[in-house]
């Protein structure tokens, strides 16, 4: 008997500390409630954009996927994407050491990210981490590089005998360097992300306007041969040194990539010729030719030239 009774009372209890937690729905007039703002925390937010947190400090936060990097910068109030200033942060709140911001924001960062490259939520992320994960070894070198994916929206670039265009190729590669020198510490600034066209006098200027140490522009080369074939880099005719060292340099790490190097060339290309810095523009290879159009369609190949392409950089700023 006694064991009824307080079962009755504890369900009781339950009953009215459940109707305690509930809210109304409407207000009083019937006008609904504002849309409640619900805060996740930093892993939550690159779990949903199917990321990872790869660095945790009170000055900056900063999550990636293979070729998108988030930066989170709590104190300056402000978020970058690919290092494209997205916005404010907005309210924020701190439960457990761990930044919260508003759940929000991943829609606004997932409309920024290059679309072929938005990939699948990860499964739902733990709202806390089982621990702390180890401080990244990142450090920044301090050197800013600009990575221009050669033509986008209305002007294609050379056909490929593959099918697509240069310019989705450019910037699949493009993309893939920048995140590569990402993760070596370089600030990086791609003159464009999705599939835009920018004026070249423009691609040259956010050189210039960045104070870049280096600008390097991703183009595919096209002959009416079908046999021509291997990578270029070029410098303009009236090229500095640095501008020389670095196409040498980058060569030497392209010509291991299994495409053949026709070595360093001049030509006045005006995004060459309207840098500042050093500046080189690299041909990946032959879309005409049947064997390199596959090549630079392929994955791994991409990647093999995106660390190529790094590596040369890292081989001419350690050289200088
Ligand atoms: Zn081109």
């Amino acid at each position: 008997m006694r064991k009824i009774t307080s079962l009755i009372l504890l369900s009781v209890f339950v009953m009215l500390a459940a109707a305690g937690c509930q809210q109304p729905a409407k207000r009083a007039d019937g006008s609904p409630l504002a849309v409640k703002e619900e805060l996740i925390n930093i892993y939550y937010l690159a779990g949903k954009l199917g990321m990872t947190v790869s660095t945790t400090t009170d000055d900056k936060i900063t999550f990636n996927d293979t070729v998108n990097t988030v930066t989170i910068l709590p104190k300056q109030d402000q978020i970058y994407v690919n290092n494209n200033y997205l916005g404010p942060i907005g309210k924020t709140k701190k439960i457990d050491d761990l930044l919260c911001v508003n759940s929000s924001i991943a829609d606004e960062i997932k409309n920024k990210l290059p679309k072929s490259f938005v990939q699948k939520p990860a499964e739902a992320a733990p709202l806390q981490p089982k621990q702390q994960p180890a401080k990244s070894a990142w450090e920044p070198t301090g050197k800013t590089i600009v990575i221009d994916a050669g033509h986008g929206g209305k002007d294609p670039g050379a056909a490929s005998s593959r099918g697509g265009n240069e310019k989705g190729i450019n910037l699949e590669v493009a993309q893939q360097i920048a995140q590569v020198l990402r993760d070596k510490g370089y600030r990086v600034i791609m003159t464009r992300n999705n599939d835009e066209f920018i004026e070249l006098e423009e691609r040259a200027a956010i050189a210039n306007r960045s104070h870049a140490d280096i600008f390097v522009s991703i183009h595919a080369d096209s002959s009416a041969k079908s046999n021509t074939n291997g990578f270029t880099v070029y410098v303009e005719r009236s090229s500095s040194r640095a501008s020389k060292d670095l196409a040498s340099a980058i060569d030497d790490r392209m010509a291991q990539t299994g495409i053949s190097s026709n070595g360093t060339k001049k030509a006045d290309y005006r995004v060459l010729t309207h840098t500042g810095c050093p500046a080189v523009l690299i041909e990946l290879g032959y879309l005409s030719n049947y064997w390199e159009a596959k090549q630079l369609k392929n994955d791994d190949m991409q990647k093999r030239l995106a660390y190529a392409v790094a590596n040369g950089i890292t081989d001419y700023f350690k050289r200088k």
